[in-house]
Parts: C-alpha cells; sequence; structure tokens
C-alpha cells in the first residue's frame, strides 16, 4: 500500500519536558473528570446527568469549533483509547485506508443511533448513561488496542469525530499534539495534522464519501429535528418514543436532500461554502435551542434544564442571546476571513513502516 507522508504543520521535536508535564496533568485531570461525572452518574445519578448532559456536552460544540485539538489533547476517552499505546502495550496494526473509510462510516452511523437513545432513556437515566459511557470506553480502549495511535478510535471509530471535523473548519488555537510520540502516520490525511479537514475534502474512499455527505448534509435537520421532540419519561407517550428516532431521520432527510440539491446546481467551486454553511447551522440551531432549555425556556419545559432562570430573567433576554450565539457561528464559520489552522501541530515523523 502507498502510503504518502502529509506534512502539514510539524514540530522539529517531540513534546517534552515541562511542556508535556503540563498536558499529561491535563489529561489527568479531565480523567479525573470523566470519572467523577460517571461515578456520579450511577451513585448521584442527578448531579451525574447535570454534569454530563446540562455541562459538559453543552460545551464541546463551542470548544469543537474554537479549539478542537485542545479537547483531541484531554478528552477522557481518547485518553483510555491511547493508553495501551503510552503504556507500550498496544498492538499498534496499521488500518487499511479502507477500513479507515468504513471505521468512520460506523462512527457517523453510532453518532445518529445514540443521540435519539437520549430521549428514550439517556437524559433522564443516570446508570443507563454511565452503563453507554462504560461500553464506549472499552470500545475506545479495545480500539487503541489494536490499532495505531488514533487510527482506531480517535479518527476512527469515535461518534465524536466526525462533528470535530465538520465544526473545526477554522479553529482559533492550535496547541501541540499531547498524545502522539513520533508520528506513525497512523491516518491518511490525520485530522489532526491537516488544515482544513472539512467532510467535503474527504475523496478518498466511498465508505468516507457516504458518510461525509450524511453527516454533512444531513446534521442541522438531525439537530433541528431532535430538539423538538420531548424527552420520553413517565409521562411520555408512547408516539414520543417513537418520534424520538422518527422526527430526526425524518428532518436529516429533508437536510440531506438540501444538501444534495445544493452540491448540484451550484458550481463545485461553492461546495466550501455549502459545507461551512451546514456546519454553522448545525452549531446555530444546537445552541438555539439549547442555551434556554438549559434556564427553564426550553421546548419542553424540564427536558434538560441546568437551572431555572425564568423569575430571574425575561424570554427576551435569552432570545438576545440566542440570536447572538447564533450570529456569532454564522459569522465564524463561513464570513470570517480566516486561514484554516491544523487541530495539533503534528509531531515528527518516526520514519517509515511497511505497512
Ligand atoms: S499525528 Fe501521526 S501518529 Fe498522530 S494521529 Fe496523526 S497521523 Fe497518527
Amino acid at each position: 500500500m502507498n502510503r504518502t507522508l502529509h506534512p502539514g504543520h510539524q514540530a522539529t521535536s517531540e513534546l517534552q519536558g515541562m511542556n508535556l508535564k503540563i498536558w499529561r496533568s491535563l489529561q489527568v485531570a479531565f480523567w479525573l473528570i470523566g470519572f467523577g461525572i460517571f461515578t456520579a452518574l450511577i451513585f448521584f445519578p442527578n448531579i451525574g446527568i447535570q454534569a454530563f448532559w446540562n455541562v459538559l456536552i453543552p460545551v464541546a460544540p463551542a470548544l469543537f469549533v474554537l479549539s478542537t485539538g485542545f479537547w483531541r489533547n484531554v478528552c477522557p476517552l481518547g485518553t483510555v483509547s491511547l493508553l495501551p499505546r503510552h503504556l507500550g502495550i498496544s498492538k499498534s496494526k496499521r488500518l487499511s485506508l479502507k477500513w479507515q473509510g468504513r471505521f468512520h462510516l460506523i462512527g457517523v452511523i453510532l453518532l445518529f443511533v445514540i443521540v435519539p437513545v437520549r430521549h428514550i432513556v439517556l437524559d433522564t437515566n443516570g446508570l443507563a448513561t454511565a452503563l453507554t459511557l462504560a461500553l464506549v470506553a472499552v470500545a475506545a480502549f479495545t480500539a487503541g488496542y489494536f490499532f495505531e495511535w488514533k487510527s482506531g478510535w480517535c479518527s476512527g471509530l469515535c461518534p465524536v469525530h466526525p462533528v470535530e471535523k465538520m465544526y473545526g473548519q477554522k479553529v482559533l488555537f492550535t496547541p501541540p499534539n499531547s498524545h502522539c510520540g513520533r508520528c506513525q502516520n497512523c491516518v491518511i490525511p490525520c485530522p489532526d495534522s491537516i488544515p482544513d479537514m472539512n467532510p467535503a475534502k474527504a475523496n478518498m474512499r466511498k465508505s468516507h464519501r457516504i458518510s461525509s455527505t450524511l453527516l454533512v448534509g444531513g446534521l442541522p435537520g438531525f439537530i433541528w429535528g431532535w430538539f423538538h421532540v420531548p424527552d420520553c419519561n413517565a409521562n411520555a407517550h408512547w408516539t414520543d418514543c417513537v418520534l424520538a428516532f422518527g422526527l430526526p431521520y425524518l428532518t436529516l432527510g429533508v437536510s440531506l436532500s438540501l444538501f444534495l440539491s445544493l452540491r448540484k446546481y451550484l458550481h463545485e467551486k461553492h461546495e466550501p461554502l455549502i459545507v461551512s454553511a451546514f456546519a454553522a447551522a448545525a452549531v446555530s440551531f444546537y445552541y438555539w435551542y439549547r442555551i434556554p432549555a438549559l434556564v427553564g425556556y426550553g421546548l419542553f419545559p424540564g427536558d434538560g434544564m441546568l437551572v431555572d432562570l425564568r423569575a430571574a430573567f425575561p424570554f427576551w433576554m435569552v432570545l438576545v442571546s440566542q440570536i447572538v450565539v447564533a450570529g456569532f457561528f454564522v459569522w465564524w464559520l463561513v464570513f470570517r476571513d480566516a486561514k484554516a489552522a491544523v487541530w495539533a501541530v503534528r509531531p515528527p515523523f518516526a520514519g517509515r513502516r511497511e505497512g
């Protein structure tokens, strides 16, 4: 197999000394926070649900937009996945380009399957959320045990990775890559080290093209539909539970059809703009509905509420914040004249290995 080395933005030496210690400390700190949330989900489910679904998850999309690399350096599941490599027990198998594409497709499918389950059970059940996280952690560790560096999980099966690619087109901040020691060129192209890794450029394999088109075209509609379904709690009608899957998939289809039509009828040179616009729409829809829900003004009172601020803030203030946040992401991803930056500085190459 011909594996081309993609230089990207490359460091001249491995991360070491105080810088490495700081990143390792951050990784341990985020891992402990993650483990603390996991434990709370089991023993103090109300606190765990608030910490995970109503604090950590709502912060994530903005973090992907502003510094995908920071999150990839400290993500607790990423750390779990790369633990076998850091400990020197990973089998470090090379993943063929064909399987890289298939892993990406599986990641996108997992995303679209897991998120609706939030309405069915995860948003309201700490134990179910903890069990899901445990299964995901086992999958991440197994992927890291068998495959080289990030190819199995962080840039492979992880269902969040496709979203990182979609949102992290114009990051603000590029840290060093604090996980990979010497680059083994494990993923081609490496999403951490190549600028502007928007999914429209994923033109290598059929599975990559399908997953990228499905994600970029479908995500805005999927998010819109998801927010128009209530949590399927004890008071819910059974149709609410069917809708948890049905409505997001229906609106995903509408959004995807629009995306495909735009791609078909607009000139090819507009494709990056279409991708940016759909990314901006997805993240803006997310915060448009998530901000009011967090403070008690959601479409379904109580669902996804962190703190009830209705007595303290009138609705117009929430509306202003929705407009400002949505406007910011549209400007950031579509109109801001910024050069694409890498997520993380690539460490020096380890040299070629036989594939
Ligand atoms: S920097 Fe190199 S080793 Fe690390 S994920 Fe990218 S290609 Fe793989």
